[in-house]
Order: C-alpha cells, then structure tokens, then sequence
C-alpha cells in the first residue's frame, strides 16, 4: 500500500488541526483525502459518498479552516434532507470547531419554535445547517442573510431528490451567490442530480470512493446489525462463546482503540490498544506480544494495523464500519494468514447499511447476517468452562484429603448430603459471573428480513427503481411485497385542487412531525384531498402538530381515513401499501442482566478476587 496521506498533509487551519487530535482522528478518509485539499482551494466538489465514509468532515473540516468569525453573517450554509441529519451536521461542525473562538453553527428545521429560531439568527451564526423547506422560509422572510455566503453543500443530495425537495434547493442555489462555492454529496447519481451539478456546481471535482477489492476464500464473514443492544455488550458476548485464537478489533479513533481496551481488560481479557500515537518501539511489543500469546486482543486503528502479520489472528472485528471496501480488505486480510482459516466480523448501525452493500459489492463475497450468542448458548458455555475445571482440578490435584476431611466433617456436623455443600460451593464460585445467562434481546426488523429485501433495498438506493423519482414518486408507488399492518391510512385536507404534490406532503411531514421518510407510505392524491399511509402508533402530539402543519398554505388537518364521505372522488379503500421502507430496528433497551463485567480470562473460569 503506498504512503498513505495524513492530516498534515492536508494544510488545515490549526484550530481544525487541534481539534481533529482532540477527537482522535488518526488519518483522513479516502473522500477526506480527496475532499479536503480542493474545497481549501476554493474549488467545487461533486462526491459520491454514503454515510460512514466521513463525508461530513470531509466538507467541515476545510470549511472551517477558511472561516472568519468576525464576520456575523452566515458564511456557510449546508443543506440536509431530514432534521436528525442536519442536527448531526451541525453537532459535528460544533465538534470540529471546538478550538475555534467564538464559533457558531445554527441547525434550523420544520417543527422547531420558529420564535426561537430566529432569535438565533439574528444573534447571528457563522454556519447554518437547515432542511430545504425551513432555510426558504426563512430567506422569504428575510430573517437569513445570504449575501455572505462563502460556501453551500447539499448534504445526501439524492435524499432530497427522494423526498420531493429538489424544487427548493434549485431555489435556494438561486438565491445564494453566484461566487459562492458548492460542494454536493449523493450517494447516487440519478439525473436530476447530475442535472443541479450541470447547472449550479463549477468545474466541479468530482470524487468517487469505489473500488473492487478481493477477500480470501478462507475467510468467513458475518455482519451484525447494531441493534437492540449495544455494541460492547454485543462484543463481550462474541468474546465469550467465539473459540478464538488471536483477534484484532478495528475502530475508527485512537482514543477508541485506548477506551475500548480499557473495558476489555476490566472484562478480564488480556487486550492492548495499538494506534500511532504510541512510538514504533511500543507498538511493535504489543504486536509480539499477540505473536507470543502473552496478549489475546489488539484494538487497532487502520494505520496502526496496517501490515500485521501474526498467525494466530484467528479473527478480525470490526468494531467500527471502515470507510470504504478497500479498507475492509486489508483490515481482514489481518486473520487467515499462511492458509489458516479466519473469521471476520462486521458490526453495522442500521445508517450504514449501505456501506455494507458496497463493501460486499465490492469484494464480491457474501457477508451473512449472524445472530449474537443466546443466553442458552453463552450459559452452555459458562457451564462447560465451570465442569471441565472441576475435571481439571481432580486431575491436577493428587492430594485434597485436607478438604474431604473439612467437607465429610461439615457434612456429619450439619447433616447435609455432599451434593448440597457442593451444590453451595457452585453457587458461591460463580457468583459474581453467574452460570445462567439471560439477555432480553430486542429483535430488530431488519434481522427478520431476507436477502431479497435487501436486493431490493440496494435497487432503490442506487437509484434504479425508485431513487432519482422526481416529487410524483410515491403517488402509485407498485405495491410492494411487505406487509402492511404496520400501516394506517390518514386523509389530509390538501389535494391536486390545490396544487399539492407528494414530496411537499412528504416533506412536510417528515420535518414537522420527525416522521424520517423511509417511514412514509403510499401518498394519493384526490382533488380536494389525499391520503397518506403512515406508521401505526403515531403519537396525538405528533398527529396534533401535523394538523396544523401547512402545505401550499393550506392545514393539513390530519385525520385517520374512515373511506369515504360525501363528495369525495374515491370510493374504496385500497388495501394499505407498504411498511417501513427498510425495517430499521426498533429501539432496544440495554441487556439485562449485564455479564461479563468481571470475567475470567475466556478459557478459565477463575473467580475474580474482590478488586
Ligand atoms: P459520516 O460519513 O460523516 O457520517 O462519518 C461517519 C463517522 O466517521 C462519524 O462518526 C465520524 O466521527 C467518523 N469519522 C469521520 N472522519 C474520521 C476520521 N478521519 N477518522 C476517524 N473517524 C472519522
């Protein structure tokens, strides 16, 4: 692999520079590397990147190199599909400008106190991060000031497109001005995309992070999706019931590496952080100590990592998603070294699904969906662990008359059978690690579904089915094969009368009610009306804040459809039209009862002393 390129390659603004070794970033992504270098040179960018490649620090970081906080209006303005984005936008903006004084980034999105919001831009923010309908709101107002503007980007430029926004942006990109830079990410690129590129972006860059990689055949490779419990519990369970030899974790961060072995050890594992703040001379012990087997778990960054050849890495995790597919192949191309068999694990947050369909793509190998070890199996375990230890020390310990007299007297002096004083030995041996395991897993959607959703999944997101629909997308969207009793069927009170159309519905709805517009179902359009399929269990709050929400400045007055009343140009109801789009998992609580916290190295059960 060539040299790879650093931060301090990169010519960031000092301030940017402290705050990337604040968080802990080791080294760019591949679309930083790419990014960072033409939007400090004041040139467009045309990115083709997902979620989880870092994008957003890609456009950030140089941006706010560049900033000047004496000027009060607004320099930079970043437009996101959806509130949850552009709050996460602006967090990571507040993030990476920590070092920066005097630093403000403003989130504005439907839904929020419109009182309050532009109290905050009259006080003045040097970023603005917003949802296209809100930031023309309040450029028809007057109470956001563009005249300023350095730099635009249209954050999941695509999303917007799905979501029926891209009227708006086209507006919006007419009102800034014209000297301003744009940087535009998508993960897709259907036309009308490539269309607003053609049209606002200049001479732009364009950046896309794919490649084909191939993986070994003797790897085998699983991903588990993040859900229900959280990602160490989920990895100390692994650790438990995997038979593993050597293991490398992967995260993202050097302070990750240090944090996550920390816990490690407090498990009672023999683990090591390995990251390039520690000297040559440090890192190279811990990578002989996993050779020699005085060390079992090294948690790595990339960098660190790169190069590892110990045999005895029978698994890789990957803790953290790398960025993109090229990095998955050498990250597991640590285990199955000198023809051993390995195992790779992929840890995916529902966001990042999509990562995983390209890695998997790429490398043209199938990573299977595992489940996380049951209670039943990890209590299977602990019992096998506990009974060969009683094996083990019968066979070991050729004299132990001291202890049969003590138990033959205990037993005669309290008239109790041998089997109850071993039965109270076993329980006081195991119990600060219990033997009887029970975790109350919350199954995600998402595990429940198959392959084929997931085809058809990656059909929508790469914009050959349903992505690159214009606003008319979801009126007389196909039926789909899902089932559709996690649907309820509202009317609303605006229709093609009145010049509505579905992505001002979706859009809408989506930001004033925080509804994401995955969630969003089968829109149809009548006259005066429309009806709109969406999740069951809406709250009254959020049903009582739709009512009022105005689309082509009529209420929507939201009401659960009872079919038909008087006047109305429908007379059936049609059957209800499709479930969440991609099953995301339902919030899941955190396992109870927490395990693990004090365990034995994994191949002996040794009860912990008091610590
Ligand atoms: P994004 O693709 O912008 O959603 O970023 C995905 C995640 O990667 C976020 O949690 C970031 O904090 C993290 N991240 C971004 N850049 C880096 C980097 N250079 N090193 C480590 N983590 C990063």
């Amino acid at each position: 692999m060539s040299d790879p390129i650093m931060f301090s390659d990169l010519a960031l603004s000092e301030p940017v520079m402290r705050a990337i070794q604040k968080v802990g970033y080791e080294q760019p992504s591949p679309i930083q590397a790419a990014a960072i270098p033409v939007l400090l040179a004041g040139g467009d960018i045309l990115g083709m990147a997902q979620t989880g490649t870092g994008k957003t620090a890609a456009f950030a970081l140089p941006l706010l190199s560049r900033i000047d906080t004496k000027q009060a209006e607004p320099q930079i303005l970043v437009l996101a599909p959806t509130r949850e984005l552009a709050i996460q936008v602006a967090e990571a903006f507040q993030k990476y400008a920590s070092e920066i004084p005097g630093f403000h980034v403003l989130p504005i999105y439907g839904g929020q106190d419109m009182t309050s919001q532009l109290r905050s831009l009259k006080r003045g923010a040097h970023v603005v991060v917003g949802t296209p309908g809100r930031v023309m709101d309040h450029l028809r107002r007057g109470s956001l000031n563009l005249n300023n503007l350095k730099a635009l980007v249209l954050d999941e430029a695509d999303e917007m497109l799905r979501m029926g926004f891209i009227d708006d942006v086209e507006w919006i990109l007419e009102h800034t001005p014209k000297t301003r830079q744009t940087a535009l990410f998508s993960a897709t690129m259907p036309k009308e995309i490539r269309h607003v590129c053609n049209n606002y972006l200049n001479n732009a860059t364009e950046i896309k992070i794919a490649s084909t990689q191939s993986t070994d055949a003797n790897i085998e490779q699983v991903y588990w999706m993040v859900s229900g419990t959280n990602k160490l519990d989920a990895l100390t369970r692994i650790l438990e019931v995997e038979p593993f030899d050597g293991m490398i974790i992967f995260v993202r961060t050097k302070t990750a590496t240090v944090e996550l072995a920390e816990k490690l050890e407090a498990r009672g594992y023999s683990a090591s952080a390995l990251n390039g703040d520690m000297n040559q001379q440090l890192r190279e012990r811990a990578i002989e100590r996993l050779k020699t087997g005085k060390l079992d778990i090294v948690i790595a960054t990339d960098v660190a990592a790169r190069g590892i050849d110990v045999e005895r890495v029978s698994h890789v995790v990957n803790y953290d998603i790398p960025y993109d597919s090229e990095a998955y192949v050498h990250r597991i191309g640590r285990t199955g070294r000198a023809g051993r068999s390995g195992k790779a694990i992929l840890f995916v947050a529902p966001r990042e699904k999509r990562l995983l369909y390209t890695i998997e793509k790429a490398t043209k190998k199938p990573i299977t969906l595992m489940e996380l070890p049951s209670g039943a199996t990890v209590t299977k375990h602990r019992i096998d662990q506990f009974t060969q230890q009683i094996t083990d020390t019968l066979a070991a310990q050729s004299d132990l008359s001291f202890f049969n007299d003590l138990l033959a007297e205990y037993s005669h002096k309290n008239d109790v059978s041998p089997e109850q004083i071993a039965s109270a030995l076993a329980y006081l041996l195991q119990r600060e690690r219990p033997l009887q395991v029970k975790f109350t897993d919350v199954k995600p959607e998402r595990e429940r579904s198959s392959r084929d959703d997931r085809g058809g999944r990656d059909r929508d997101d790469r914009g050959g089915r349903d992505g690159g629909r214009d606003r008319g997308s979801r009126e007389d969207r196909p039926r789909r094969e899902r089932n559709d009793e996690n649907m309820d069927r509202y009317r609303i009170e605006v229709g093609r009368n009145h010049e509505a159309r579905p992505g001002d519905i979706v859009g809408a709805i989506a930001n004033e009610a925080g509804i994401e517009s995955r969630f969003i179902g089968h829109i149809k359009l009548h006259d005066e009306f429309s009806t709109v399929d969406l999740p069951t269990g809406i709250s009254k709050d959020a049903l009582a804040k739709l009512k009022k929400v105005r689309v082509r400045n009529r209420p929507l007055e939201i009401s659960l459809d009872t079919g038909p009343r008087g006047g109305d140009d429908f007379s059936r109801k049609p059957k209800r039209d499709f479930g969440p789009r991609d099953g995301a998992p339902r919030e899941g609580g955190r396992d109870k009862p927490r395990f693990g916290e004090r365990d034995g190295k994994k191949t002996s059960f040794r009860p912990k002393k008091s610590d």
